[in-house]
C-alpha cells in the first residue's frame, strides 16, 4: 500500500478523491455522491466544519463560513473566518485533509502522495498555491494535472491514436471549455476559454428570482427582508433545478415560507422544464459563444472533433447537450459521471504513476436506450408507434428519467404502455421488452398528462411507472435483466426472424403464443395485464404499418375501408379485445392481398 497515490479534484463547489482499489479506479467517500462540498467554517462553538456541515451553516453564518476558495488561490488576500485568519492555501489544505481522511478509511492508511487537478487557465502562482495546499495537508503533490486532461483520461482517450476533443466543463460557479489533442501519453491543450463567474449557481439565482416573483404576485410580499425565507427559496430552487434535469416539470411546495402578521404564507408553484429552460437559455448560449471562440483559437472546426466530453454537475441540464448537439453537430458523451469525471481522471494518472496499468475508468452505463411508444406523426400522418428514448444509451447507472405524454382522445380512461429497447424512431423496429395497461384514468375532455418514469439500476433492473399527473395514481412494471436481455446482434437476428415468419405465414392469427408474460417480467399486482399477447399485437402493428404505407396507392373505396379497419384495430388493441382484433386483422389481410395483387 506504500505506493498508493491518490487523485484529487479540488473543485470550486465540490471536491473528490479517487484511488486504485480492488483492481479499479474508484472515487472514495461516504454517502451516495462521494462529493465533499468545498466549504470550510467554524461553528458558533468554535468547532472546525468541513464539507456538508460548513455548507449548511453558510446562510446563517456567512462570516464564519467560506465557499469557493478556489477562486482566491494564488492571491495573498487573507480569509477571515470567525475570529481567525487564513491564507487561501490553508483553507484548501483543510479540504484536502478531509479528503485524505476519507481515503484513509478505505485504504487503511493515510495517503502520502497525490495528483491534484487545476483548471487549464490556472497561472503559475495558482498552481504553486495548489501544491502548497497539498503540502500543508501532508500530501506530496507528485503532479498537477489540467482538469480537461483529467477528463480525457477518465473517458479513455489517449489510447494511442490521435484524437481531438472538446471538454465542456460547467460546474456550480465556473465554466471552462478546452480543445485538446491527445496522442498516446501526450495531451496538448490547444485552447481554453471560459467564465469563472458562470455556473449552476446562476441557474439557481434565476429560478429563485422566478419563484420569488410568483410568491410576490400571490401574496404581495417581497422576500427581500426575510433572510430565512430567502435561504429556503434558494435551496428549493436548487432542488427543483436538479429534478428538472430528469423530469418534465416539478411542483415546488414550501410551507410557511414567510409568516406575515401571524399568517403563514406558502409557496406553491409548478414549473415546467420548458419554462425553466427559457430562463437559463441565454446563459447557456453564452457558453456556446465561448465554445466557438475556443474552437477558433485552436484553429479547428466542429467537424474535426472526435468527441465532446461533458464535465461538471451542471452539464446534467438537458439543454446543455441539446444546444451543443445543435451547434456542433456531435453527440456529447455522458458516459462518465460528469461530477466525478475529473477526480476519476486524476485517479487514472495517479494509478499509472503508482505502476498500475489503467487505461480508463470503468463505469456502469446503460448499453441500450429504453423508451415507450406513443401517438405522434410520421410523414405527416398520425402514427401510434412513435418512439424516442427516455433513457439514452451510454448513460451512467443508476438513473431515473421521466417524460410527459398525453392521452390521445377525449375521455380516454386507459392507456397501453409499451416499453421498447432501441434507438429507432419507429417503435416497431425496436425490441418490445414489456408492456402494461393503466386503467381508471380520470375521463377528461382535454388531454390528460401521463408521466412515464423509468428507473434503471446497477443490476440492470428496469422499473417503469406510469403516473396520472392530476391524481398521482400509478401503475408499474419491473423488467429484470433488461440490460442482459438482448445484444444488438441478437436483436437484429430476432428482427430478421420475425420479419421472415411474418412474411411467410398463412394466417397471422394461427399459432399466436398463449398470453403468458415473458419470464423476466414481473408485473405489479395492481396492473391490468394486457389481454393481447405481445407477439399478436406486434404482428397486428406490422400489418397496420404495411397497410398505412399502401394507403396512397389504394382506390378511394379501398382506402376508406382500410382506414375504418385501422380504427377498429387500434380500438381493439387499446381495449385488449382479441376477437375484434382478429376479425379486423383478417379483413385487412384480405383487403391488402387484393390491393397488393392489383398494383
Ligand atoms: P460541480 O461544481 O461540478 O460540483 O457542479 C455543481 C453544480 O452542479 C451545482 O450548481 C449543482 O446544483 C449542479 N448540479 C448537480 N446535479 C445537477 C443536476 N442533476 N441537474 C442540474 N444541475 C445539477
Amino acid at each position: 500500500m506504500s505506493d498508493c497515490i491518490v487523485g484529487i479534484d479540488l473543485g470550486t463547489t465540490n471536491s473528490e478523491i479517487a484511488a486504485f482499489v480492488d483492481g479499479q479506479v474508484r472515487v472514495l467517500g461516504p454517502g451516495e455522491t462521494r462529493m465533499l462540498p468545498s466549504c470550510v467554517g467554524f461553528s458558533t462553538a468554535g468547532d472546525l466544519l468541513v464539507g456538508e456541515a460548513a455548507r449548511n451553516q453558510q446562510v446563517l453564518y456567512p462570516e464564519r463560513t467560506i465557499r469557493s476558495i478556489k477562486r482566491q488561490m494564488g492571491s495573498q488576500e487573507p480569509v477571515t473566518l470567525a475570529d481567525k485568519t487564513f491564507t487561501p492555501q490553508e483553507v484548501s489544505a483543510l479540504i484536502l485533509r478531509e479528503l485524505a481522511e476519507w481515503a484513509s478509511r478505505v485504504l487503511g492508511q493515510p495517503p502520502r502522495q497525490a495528483v491534484i487537478t487545476v483548471p487549464a487557465y490556472f497561472s503559475d502562482a495558482q498552481r504553486n498555491a495548489t501544491r502548497e495546499a497539498g503540502a500543508l495537508a501532508g500530501l506530496d503533490v507528485v503532479r498537477i494535472l489540467n482538469e480537461p486532461t483529467a477528463a480525457g483520461l477518465a473517458y479513455g482517450l489517449g489510447d494511442g491514436s490521435r484524437q481531438t476533443a472538446l471538454v465542456y466543463d460547467l460546474g456550480g460557479g465556473t465554466f471552462d471549455v478546452s480543445v485538446l489533442v491527445i496522442e498516446g501519453d501526450i495531451t496538448e491543450v490547444l485552447s481554453s476559454h471560459g467564465d469563472n463567474r458562470l455556473g449552476g449557481d446562476d441557474f439557481d439565482d434565476l429560478l429563485a428570482a422566478h419563484l420569488a416573483k410568483a410568491f410576490h404576485d400571490r401574496h404581495g410580499v417581497e422576500l427581500g427582508e426575510h433572510s430565512a425565507g430567502k435561504a429556503r427559496l434558494w435551496w428549493a430552487a436548487e432542488q427543483a433545478k436538479r429534478k428538472l434535469s430528469a423530469e418534465p416539470d416539478v411542483k415546488i411546495h414550501e410551507a410557511a415560507l414567510v409568516i406575515e402578521s401571524g399568517t403563514p404564507l406558502h409557496l406553491d408553484i409548478e414549473i415546467s422544464r420548458e419554462e425553466y429552460e427559457g430562463l437559463i437559455r441565454p446563459l447557456i448560449e453564452s457558453t456556446l459563444d465561448s465554445t466557438s471562440k475556443a474552437l477558433r483559437d485552436a484553429g479547428t472546426t466542429p467537424d474535426a472533433l472526435d468527441a465532446i466530453l461533458l464535465v461538471g454537475g451542471s452539464t446534467r441540464t438537458p439543454l446543455v447537450s441539446t444546444l451543443l448537439r445543435e451547434r456542433i453537430g456531435l453527440d456529447p458523451s455522458q458516459a462518465v459521471h460528469p461530477d466525478l469525471c475529473v477526480a476519476l481522471g486524476a485517479g487514472v494518472l495517479a494509478s499509472r504513476l503508482a505502476g498500475h496499468a489503467i487505461e480508463r475508468v470503468l463505469v456502469d452505463v446503460s448499453p441500450y436506450s429504453f423508451g415507450v411508444s406513443h401517438l405522434g406523426e410520421r410523414g405527416g400522418v398520425p402514427y401510434p408507434h412513435c418512439y424516442r428514448p427516455i433513457i439514452p444509451r451510454n448513460t451512467p447507472l443508476p438513473l431515473t428519467r421521466t417524460e410527459r405524454y398525453s392521452t390521445a382522445y377525449p375521455y380516454q380512461t386507459a392507456v397501453d404502455v409499451q416499453v421498447y429497447q432501441g434507438e429507432d424512431e419507429d417503435a416497431l423496429r425496436n425490441v418490445l421488452v414489456g408492456d402494461f395497461q393503466v386503467e381508471g384514468l380520470t375521463p377528461t375532455e382535454e388531454p390528460n398528462d401521463i408521466l412515464c418514469r423509468m428507473h434503471l439500476d446497477l443490476d440492470g433492473i428496469l422499473e417503469v411507472t406510469a403516473v396520472e399527473k392530476r391524481t398521482g395514481a400509478s401503475k408499474h412494471i419491473t423488467i429484470a435483466n433488461a440490460l442482459t436481455a438482448k445484444s444488438a446482434a441478437e436483436i437484429a437476428a430476432g428482427q430478421q426472424r420475425i420479419r421472415e415468419l411474418y412474411e411467410s405465414r398463412g394466417d397471422v392469427l394461427e399459432g399466436w403464443p398463449a398470453p403468458d408474460a415473458p419470464d423476466n417480467i414481473d408485473e405489479d399486482i395492481d396492473l391490468v395485464a394486457s389481454a393481447l399477447p405481445a407477439a399478436g399485437r406486434a404482428a397486428a402493428s406490422h400489418l397496420l404499418e404495411r397497410s398505412r404505407r399502401l394507403l396512397d396507392q389504394m382506390h378511394e373505396e379501398d382506402r376508406e375501408a382500410a382506414i375504418e379497419l385501422h380504427d377498429q384495430m387500434d380500438a381493439a388493441i387499446a381495449a385488449g379485445n382479441t376477437s375484434e382484433l382478429q376479425n379486423a386483422v383478417r379483413a385487412l389481410e384480405e383487403l391488402l392481398f387484393f390491393v397488393e395483387g392489383h398494383r
